[in-house]
């Protein structure tokens, strides 16, 4: 287990965020978290990454907490998203990938890869505000992805997505996860987290209400109940 949360506790005030979550995330596999909205999961994430301090508890990814000399090996998919509307899609990513130490030929690389893959190959020089919404979340998806990292965490990646391009973005995740990257992701829907995770947790109200391997919370609950529980 490379990504520990240890007792965490996150307060906004005197208002409780997440509540006493522990959880041991696994290598290299597919981790949901599922819950309804204000169940805690971005403020998880946020506390993952580093950008904001638990209050209680301790975050650590292969033993140490995770701090700035690790962003080029973590890729980030906020839930809000955010572009700059007048830069080309190549603009952006080449300006994202150098931050992250990549050289512009290997960047234009992955990005025409990507952009084949989403089934947009004549993007390149399209400038962002002249995307569709979905389109413009393909490309924030490559550029949280465009430096292969080895950690990625997805906040609700495939809301506001059509069916085709939830499927796109879909394989691009299984793909990435038999590349050998831990992806955490967010939903609001059971059928996605099924899909896709062998772990998860459901959270209700800052709290774990479930968490563990797929199989076993099936065993155990059945689907229905978790449908109840999540929402
Ligand atoms: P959603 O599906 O709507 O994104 P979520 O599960 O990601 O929900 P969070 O965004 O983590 O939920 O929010 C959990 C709770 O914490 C919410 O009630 C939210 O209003 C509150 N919260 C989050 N950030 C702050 C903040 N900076 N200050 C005060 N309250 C906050």
């Amino acid at each position: 287990m490379s990504l520990k949360i240890d007792l965490v506790t996150k307060r906004f005030g005197s208002f409780t965020a997440v509540n006493q979550l522990s959880l041991d995330i696994p290598d290299k596999q597919i981790f949901g978290f599922l819950g309804a909205n204000g169940a805690g999961k971005t403020t998880t994430f946020r506390m993952i990454l580093g950008l904001i301090d638990a209050t209680e508890g301790a975050i650590t990814w292969e033993g140490e907490p995770i701090n700035y000399d690790k962003t080029d090996k973590i890729g980030y998919l906020p839930e809000e998203r955010g572009l700059y509307p007048k830069q080309t899609v190549k603009e952006q990513i080449i300006y994202l990938g150098r931050l992250r130490g990549m050289a512009k030929k290997e960047i234009l690389e992955q990005l025409n890869q990507w952009l084949e893959r989403f089934r947009i190959p004549d993007y390149l020089d399209k400038k962002v505000e002249e995307l569709s919404k979905g389109n413009q979340q393909k490309i924030q998806f490559i550029s949280a992805v465009i430096h292969n990292p080895r950690l990625l965490i997805l906040d609700e990646p495939f809301s506001g997505l059509d069916p085709v391009n939830v499927e796109l973005l879909k394989n691009a995740v299984l793909k990435l996860k038999e590349a050998g990257t831990t992806i955490v992701f967010s939903s609001h829907q059971m059928d996605t987290v099924e899909e896709l995770c062998e772990y998860l947790c459901i959270m209700q109200h800052g709290k774990p209400i479930v968490h563990g391997s797929l199989k076993e919370i099936k065993r155990s609950f059945g689907k229905k109940n978790l449908f109840i529980h999540a929402d």
